[in-house]
């Protein structure tokens, strides 16, 4: 199934975890997909060459969100990219992945740097990439923002992570209004526990721990979170905008 034939894409923090599997995923269902990560490393380099061997098509895009030029840094390259292989800047798919999270800091001790900083990635970064984006994206253009399920079950040592994120699902909410008479749609995904990269999925006890939290028994994997966003990204989506999508497992039902 080519869902994304002819489809360009951005996914914002894709080197790795949940973005890395949606790249992955909009790439296999024939996608361009533009692969950010902050830079420096290899790994954006390795989901390109991944993708490029299962017979897709990608690029790595660098650019460190979160600081002063972030936005026009993250489209000098995407608009060069998209512009040597087709001949266009145009942005069919914008999907908002990269985050940081708070790290379990206890209230007490959370420091108002931190606080600026989780912001400062976490929500400021999406919301000028959507206004930058603008005026890439197509008349039936999808944008996807990844939220989590921490804006709808309490975790003391994550509020301002928590924070960000109810204010990523704002951006749902207030921009489908804005962008829905181009006929692009604006979701926010709320992913429970999944697996990334991070050590503590290698520690039994924990991910047992982790995954009790969930209905179906077991933590999240990369893909059941791909899997969401590219329904939301694609044609049957286009109903739907504006809305939270639970993909927590079923944390959430208490
Ligand atoms: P990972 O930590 O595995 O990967 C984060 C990605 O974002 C990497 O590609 C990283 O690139 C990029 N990134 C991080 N900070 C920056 C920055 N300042 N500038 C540019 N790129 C950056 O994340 P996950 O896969 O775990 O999470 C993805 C999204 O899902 C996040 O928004 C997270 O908040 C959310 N989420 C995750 C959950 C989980 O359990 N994993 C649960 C709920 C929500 P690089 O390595 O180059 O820095």
């Amino acid at each position: 199934m080519d869902r994304f034939a002819g489809k360009t894409a951005l996914v914002t923090g894709s080197s790795r975890g949940i973005g890395r599997a949606i790249a992955v995923r909009l790439a296999g269902e024939g996608a361009l997909v533009a692969v950010h990560s902050s830079g420096g490393g290899q790994a954006a380099d390795d989901v390109v060459a991944a993708i490029e061997k299962d017979g897709g098509r990608a690029f790595a895009v660098q650019a460190e969100l979160g600081v002063p030029g972030d936005v026009h840094e993250l489209f000098l390259g995407l608009e060069q990219g998209l512009k040597e292989r087709t001949g266009s800047v145009e942005l069919d798919i914008l999907v908002n992945n990269a985050g940081i999270m708070g790290g379990g800091v206890p209230v007490e001790e959370t420091t108002p740097e931190q606080f600026d900083r989780l912001f400062a990635v976490n929500a400021k970064a999406p919301f000028f990439t959507i206004q930058r984006a603008l005026r890439n994206l197509t008349d039936g253009g999808r944008v996807v923002n990844i939220s989590s399920g921490l804006t709808h079950f309490a975790n003391p040592e994550e509020i301002a992570y928590a924070m960000t994120k109810g204010a990523v699902e704002q951006l749902a909410l207030h921009f489908a209004k804005y962008l829905a008479p181009r006929g692009i749609t604006i979701n926010s995904v709320a992913p429970g526990i999944t697996r990334n990269g991070s050590p503590v999925f290698g520690v039994p006890e924990a991910v047992e721990q982790m995954a009790r939290l969930s209905a179906f028994g077991r933590v999240g994997e990369p893909h059941d979170v791909a899997d969401v966003v590219a329904f939301l990204a694609s044609d049957d989506a286009r109903w739907v905008t504006g809305a939270f999508l639970d993909a927590t497992g079923g944390t959430l039902l208490g």
